[in-house]
């Protein structure tokens, strides 16, 4: 492909507010904290970004609210070369938000409020039918309601766009959305909800993955952290595993994942051509803390692959 691929987001966009403590607070108690650290977040905004990184155009559709984080969030996209002309401020909710505490030993409590992301319609989705008719990849995770995803992937099906679906935060999904979506990535826990099973060994990931493809997705990608990934369609199940790193923090791991994945399919790599960019590009991410400012740019990636 001659032009960079085109990748769409519909998704969630949150800020996330980390908060670093001596030890976890006790109800009722006001504690002293090391450190704030405020930085972008939501799978949807995540995928645009690690996708935005590996040299797409990239186009994201959400909701924040109509207040600082909101316009912090898109002024934080913007600068990451992604057109935010479908993000929409939204008057009665804030900006999604997360408030994390990490203490000394690494424990964390979280809190999240899906604000605005809440808001996110499927008017919202029509509006910017545009840019999911002009993409080469729909993107979409469950932050966001189920109505504007299924519209998503109806709008991009009849266009004839390659739909991915990260099925996190993992609810039942309706048949219609399985249908329209050609490629699922769940993580272990997320396909262990889907299909009613636990995964302990390789032949029950090809049986997971091949449930899902009998309901009517095209093709899986799952993936298993540190034990690597399986893709799977049609015609069998294949064992993509790690690039070996020290790996330091694993947020954000699958998101990069996935947006690697896009980006390669897009650019008319196989399954699995394109998982192997993907593992490495998650590998990579899990060498740095932090998730947006983790995910690693086309050229160190291109770099690594010869
Ligand atoms: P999620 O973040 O959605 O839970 P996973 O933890 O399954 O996703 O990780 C996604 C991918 O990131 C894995 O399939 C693997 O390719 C890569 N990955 C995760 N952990 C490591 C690790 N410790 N070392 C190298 N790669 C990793």
């Amino acid at each position: 492909m001659t032009r960079p691929s085109r990748i769409c987001v519909v998704g969630s966009a949150n800020v996330d507010l980390t908060f670093r403590t001596p030890r976890l607070p006790k109800a009722g108690e006001t504690l002293a904290g090391h450190s704030l650290h405020v930085g972008m977040g939501g799978k949807g905004a995540n995928q645009a970004v690690a996708a935005a990184r590996l040299g797409a155009e990239v186009a994201l559709v959400a909701c924040v609210g109509n207040d600082s984080f909101g316009a912090d969030a898109i002024g934080h996209y913007q600068k990451e070369g992604i057109d935010t002309s479908f993000v929409r401020q939204d008057t009665s909710r804030p900006t999604g938000t997360a408030a994390i505490v990490v203490d000394d030993d690494a424990e964390n409590c979280i809190v999240i409020v899906s604000g605005a992301n809440a808001e996110l319609t499927p008017a919202d989705v029509r509006r910017a039918s545009a840019v999911i008719q002009q993409a080469d990849a729909v993107l979409c995770q469950l932050e966001t309601p189920l109505d504007a995803t299924l519209e998503t992937f109806r709008l991009a099906r009849a266009a004839g766009k390659l739909t991915i679906l990260t099925p996190a935060p993992v609810v039942e999904l309706p048949d219609e959305l399985l249908r329209l979506c050609d490629l699922c990535v769940p993580n272990r826990t997320e396909i262990e909800f889907l299909v009613g099973g636990a995964l302990n060994r390789h032949e029950d990931a090809h049986a997971a993955a091949k449930s899902l493809i009998s309901r009517g997705v095209k093709s899986v990608a799952l993936t298993m952290g540190g034990s690597g990934a399986f893709i799977a369609d049609a015609t069998g199940t294949t064992h993509i595993p790690i690039c070996k790193v020290d790996a330091v923090d694993t947020t954000g791991a699958g998101d990069a994942f996935t947006a690697a994945l896009a980006v390669s399919l897009a650019e008319g790599l196989t399954l699995q051509d394109a998982s192997r960019r993907a593992s490495l590009v998650a590998a990579l991410t899990v060498t740095r803390i932090g998730t947006q400012s983790s995910f690693p740019d086309r050229g160190e990636v291109d770099q690594r692959m010869t």
